[in-house]
């Protein structure tokens, strides 16, 4: 009897993973061939061309590297940070997994952000842990004060997205310091910086500072969003020191990451240039939809990434259903007290004129529901 086997609750009970619609799963539903996929913050630009150039080289027979040598030589050039610290994940959320995995024990307690990144909660909870959410100010910045309190419970890991996702906003100089000054010693603090390539000028590069700091921590980067290989799977983790790396490597599958990815993700590290160009035009179209949808009257947060966390004013799963309709995905979010915001990720200009023009039509249809009512 299946019903007997008893299962982990921890895992069992886990909220699921909103994850953005497919985009062939999109085409399905509405019979519309031409979508524009703005849920999933990847890049409308794709990924460099030395990325398919380098693949020429897959030989899909052989075991690739399990300790990633040659990416993480290159990575630890790049950032100036001995190979023994960098971890290559599976995406840069297989190592929140995997820092979960290696620190946390059952009723262990975890401080993550609301509103926040799905995988900050689900992977400690999976774990065992009790999640502790600290939410920003009501204007959507970052409430230094909160985290200090909920720093004071010493908990074993304290997650945070700067640039942050959902929201934009990056941790300011000062901000950053005055959060490493709160962190205790018995806690990790894992500075996810997923979006790192696309924050401002004067935004700190959070890996310089925390190395110059005596806390333990973890800092998070990707391929997906800047480089453009969301689909291949790899991203990796900076610890402060090599033992806390170790155990993180431990805490991982042997083969996590593919050849495929290795290849690529070596490709796309070379070619700095392509990264900053696309990444470029992406803070362009920024800066021109925010402007856009302000003008609507629509409450939208500065933000340091490739999207934007736009108040609706309706629940949510109507607008998706509705920017679905006309050809575009985005993402509704759900967190309680944020279930009237969408999550847009900046595409191509045309996309994003789609995008406008029926976020304007959704107004317009709200308004007069408005007068009806
Ligand atoms: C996208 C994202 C990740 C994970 O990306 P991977 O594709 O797994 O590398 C991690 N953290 C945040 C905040 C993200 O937005």
């Amino acid at each position: 009897m299946a019903d007997r086997l008893r299962l982990n609750p921890n895992v069992a009970e886990l909220p699921p993973y909103n994850a953005g619609m497919n985009i062939a799963v999109a085409r399905s539903k509405t019979g519309l061939n031409d979508i524009a996929a703005l849920a999933s913050n990847e890049n409308p630009y794709g990924c460099s061309p030395k990325v398919a150039v380098a693949l020429v080289n897959l030989d899909p027979s052989r075991y690739a590297d399990p300790a990633c040598l040659i990416l993480r030589d290159a990575l630890s050039k790049t950032l100036g940070v001995a190979g023994s610290r960098i971890v290559i994940g599976n995406g840069s959320e297989e190592m929140i997994a995997a820092v979960c995995r290696a620190v946390l024990r059952p009723f262990s307690t975890v401080v993550a952000m609301t509103p926040g990144f799905g995988l900050h909660e689900i992977e400690p909870r999976a774990n065992g842990a009790k999640v502790i959410k600290v939410p920003m100010t009501k204007d959507l910045r970052f409430d230094l004060e909160a985290m200090r309190i909920a720093l004071k419970k010493k908990p074993s890991i304290f997650f945070i997205s700067s640039p942050s996702n959902p929201v934009g906003p990056a941790l300011e100089q000062n901000q950053l310091s005055r959060l490493i000054a709160a962190v205790p010693k018995e806690t990790l603090l894992v500075f996810d910086e997923a979006y790192f390539e696309f924050r401002d000028e004067n935004t700190p590069d959070g890996l310089e500072i925390l190395g110059d700091s005596t806390i333990s921590y973890v800092v998070l980067r990707t391929f997906s969003k800047a480089y453009g290989l969301a689909g291949l799977r790899v991203g990796y983790a900076v610890a402060s020191d090599a033992r806390l790396a170790q155990a993180m490597s431990s805490a991982k599958t042997p083969f996590n990451v593919n050849a495929a990815a290795q290849l690529a993700a070596v490709a796309a590290l070379e070619d700095d240039n392509w990264m900053r160009v696309s990444v470029a035009g992406v803070v362009a179209e920024r800066k021109r939809m925010a402007e856009a949808i302000i003008s609507l009257g629509l409450f939208v947060p500065e933000s340091q990434t490739n999207f934007l966390f736009i108040d609706v004013g309706c629940d949510s799963a109507i607008a998706f259903d509705h920017f679905l309709s006309h050809g575009v995905i985005v993402k509704p979010w759900k967190e309680p007290d944020f279930a009237s915001f969408i999550r847009v990720t900046i595409g191509r200009p045309m996309e994003n004129d789609r995008f406008l023009s029926a976020l304007h039509l959704l107004k317009g249809k709200l308004a007069k529901e408005k007068v009806a009512s």
